[in-house]
This record gives C-alpha cells, sequence and structure tokens, in this order.
C-alpha cells in the first residue's frame, strides 16, 4: 500500500492522473515546506482533497505523545496503520538546533542486549513514506513551536543499513524537498558492511555513526551479536572506504557499560581503531540508559569522564552525548514503543 509520503513528485503526477501541474505543485509545496496535511491545504479543492485521502493515506496515526518537563524532547508513539504495529520518533530541542530521532523498522533484528529495540524483536521494515512522515510530523511540531527542525539522526528504532533502500528513498526526501542539507543527516548503524558498501555508492555525502561498543572481536561478539558475522577488521575497512569516497569523519558510537568495556584497556584499544582512520575516527560516548531486559548498568559519571580524558590522551576527539528524554524512555536504546517498561511507568506517576 502507498501511503500520502511514499510517492516521488513524479510519480505523484501519475497517480494523479488529470490534475492540471499547479495543483501537483501546490499539493507537493503544501506537504513538504509547509508541513500541512493536504486536508488543509486549503488552496486545493475539496474533491481532490478526498481522492487523496481515499488513494494515499496518511501512514501514521498518534497515539501519544510524552514530553519532559521543560518540553525539550518530545516523544511521539505512533501505530503504523499497515500491521498496527507501534513505532516511536523523538524529536529535540536546544537553544540554537532542533533534531529528530527518526524509526526505520518496527523493531530490531540484531538483537543487541542492552537495547530495548533489540530486546522487542522485529517486526517489519518501514516504506519511505513512513520514515519520511516522521520527520514531516515533527517538522510542524517544531513549527507550532515557531522553531525549524536542522539535524536528522536515524537512530530510533531499527537498523537503518537493514533496509537501506528505504532509508536512501527518504533521505533524498528529507535533502531534496524538505531541504536539509547532507551533512544536517546521520546514518546511525551497528556495523552491516554491505549497508555502507551500498551507501558510500549513493550520490549523497550523509555522516556516517557505527555503533562499535567493544573494540575486540571477543567483546564485540557478546554486545553486538551481528559482529560475528561482519567482524572488526572488516568493519573498519568499509569505514575507510566509505570516509575516502564521501571525505566525512566517521564517528564510532560507544554505550558505556559499568565495568564492561569502560576501562583504560576499553579506551586502549578504542583508540586504536580511531587512528587507524583518516581522519580520526570522533568517539560519541553515550552512559548507558536503562532498560527493562539487561541487568548492567551505566557507568558512573566520573568513570565516564575518565574515559573520555583517556581518549582524548591518546589523541582522539571524544565527547560525551547529552543524556536526553531517560525519564520518559526516549533516550538512546529506550525505545521499545510502549512495552511495559519500568521508566515509563515512573513517567506516568509523575504526571498524574
Ligand atoms: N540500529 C542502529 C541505530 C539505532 S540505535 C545502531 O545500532 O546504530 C542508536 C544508538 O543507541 C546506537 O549507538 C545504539 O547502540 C545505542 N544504544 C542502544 N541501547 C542503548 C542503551 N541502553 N543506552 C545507550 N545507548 C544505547
Ligand atoms: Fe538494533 Fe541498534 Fe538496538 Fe542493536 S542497538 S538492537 S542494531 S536498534
Amino acid at each position: 500500500m502507498k501511503t500520502l509520503y511514499d510517492p516521488t513528485r513524479e510519480e505523484l503526477t501519475e497517480i494523479l492522473h488529470g490534475e492540471p501541474r499547479y495543483r501537483i505543485d501546490q499539493l507537493w509545496t503544501g506537504l513538504y515546506q509547509q508541513f500541512q496535511t493536504p486536508y488543509d491545504i486549503s488552496t486545493l479543492p475539496a474533491a481532490l482533497r478526498t481522492r487523496l485521502a481515499e488513494v494515499l493515506p496518511s501512514s501514521l496515526i498518534e497515539i501519544k505523545r510524552v514530553s519532559t518537563d521543560n518540553e525539550d524532547t518530545v516523544k511521539f508513539l505512533w501505530h503504523l496503520v499497515e500491521g498496527i504495529y507501534p513505532i516511536e520518533t523523538v524529536l529535540m530541542f536546544y537553544r540554537d538546533r532542533a533534531t529528530v530521532c527518526v524509526s526505520t523498522q518496527a523493531g530490531c533484528a540484531m538483537g543487541c542486549g542492552f537495547c530495548a529495540t533489540g530486546q522487542a524483536g522485529f517486526h517489519r521494515h518501514l516504506s519511505v513514506g513512513e520514515i519520511v512522515e516522521q520527520v514531516v510530523r515533527s517538522a510542524h511540531e517544531a513549527q507550532l513551536r515557531g522553531r525549524r527542525i536542522d539535524n536528522i539522526v536515524f537512530m530510533g528504532m531499527g537498523e537503518p543499513l537493514a533496509n537501506e533502500p528505504a532509508v536512501w528513498g527518504a533521505v533524498e526526501r528529507i535533502h531534496g524537498d524538505i531541504g536539509i542539507s547532507a551533512r544536517h543527516i546521520t546514518v546511525s548503524t551497528v556495523g552491516i558492511i554491505p549497508g555502507i558498501r551500498t551507501l558510500a555508492t549513493r550520490p549523497l555525502p550523509v555522516n556516517l555513526a557505527v555503533s562499535l561498543h567493544a573494540a575486540r572481536n571477543d567483546l564485540r561478539n557478546e554486545l553486538v551479536p551481528i559482529n560475528t558475522r561482519y567482524p572488526l577488521s572488516d568493519l573498519i575497512a568499509a569505514c575507510q572506504d566509505y570516509l575516502a569516497a564521501k571525505r566525512r569523519r566517521v564517528t564510532f558510537e560507544w554505550a558505556l557499560i559499568d565495568k564492561v568495556n569502560d576501562t583504560d584497556r576499553d579506551a586502549h584499544e578504542l583508540a586504536e581503531l580511531c587512528l587507524q582512520l583518516s581522519p580520526s575516527a570522533h568517539v560519541n560516548l553515550i552512559p548507558l540508559n536503562p532498560t527493562p531486559g539487561w541487568p548492567t548498568v551505566g557507568s558512573p559519571p566520573a568513570r565516564v569522564a575518565a574515559f573520555e580524558q583517556l581518549l582524548r590522551r591518546l589523541g582522539v576527539n571524544a565527547t560525551t552525548r547529552q543524556n536526553r528524554g531517560t525519564d520518559i524512555a526516549a533516550a538512546c536504546g529506550q525505545l521499545a514503543a510502549g512495552q511495559p517498561v519500568a521508566i515509563t511507568a515512573k513517567a506516568k506517576s509523575k504526571s498524574q
């Protein structure tokens, strides 16, 4: 089933055959520049709006929206119209920019034990329209607050490079029609090498983030099971080729887990991998966020700071990611789309 944000402009012209070109222009501008629903595009005749709703329905139904107390983070819980699966999108406002974190699959098949999405298992891939609609509806929400969206990160539920064709279709729409430049678009992967290689052949230089979490194969096999298929040396080679093709820096994401991957030895191993790349990889440290199915806790703040400092001393550019939305279960790795999560219950009781 095609939904409202699936067709390209050419496909839309075909689907709405018989409509004059200026009507398609009005619709396209309304959808991608003004973030309106067809129903709200007042320049369109009523008959066309009805026809659109029939042939190209919206793909997401908003079930719930939760915000942090200061409203700087908004989490949307949607149901996909097709298949009624729940997915989530997170919109984060900063002083000078706003970022949308989109989902690319309902669930995830990669099975990383510390991630709530991985714990919930895989349902299905999202389509281009289902990914793009998350961006458009977030942009609409930002617009209502007098803000614009600046960055798109493919870091919500799912593994983007296991669904690369749809992700790429969405990137093209986000870039070409919504007008967000490639350097403000980041695709995060657990390390699907064929996906990284395909991405390297695509025409736009989007940022690549790789969720490393361990810099030796025995530990990474445990934390990120797909490492047994795509081991570290091959992964680093694929990153180097991506760098060469795109002239962008690669970021390594590293969720710091207490006494598991936060020792000085880990920092030395990580630094060695980063410095193998040219230019050297940037490290984004994320203190592990709690999830219901994983007993281990995040590293204490002093250890996070020490790990970051050691990386810097070893010549690696490292930053610690600001933790956003933990109290509404919207932080990294906590997206489980309405699964009964202890933290969600806490957030609910707080708002009652
Ligand atoms: N599947 C992709 C993108 C989604 S996950 C990937 O794995 O890269 C986005 C980031 O959150 C990844 O770096 C992921 O490893 C990290 N993450 C997962 N669970 C987490 C948790 N409990 N705490 C902190 N970060 C987590
Ligand atoms: Fe999937 Fe990424 Fe979570 Fe691993 S960390 S289970 S790849 S969403």
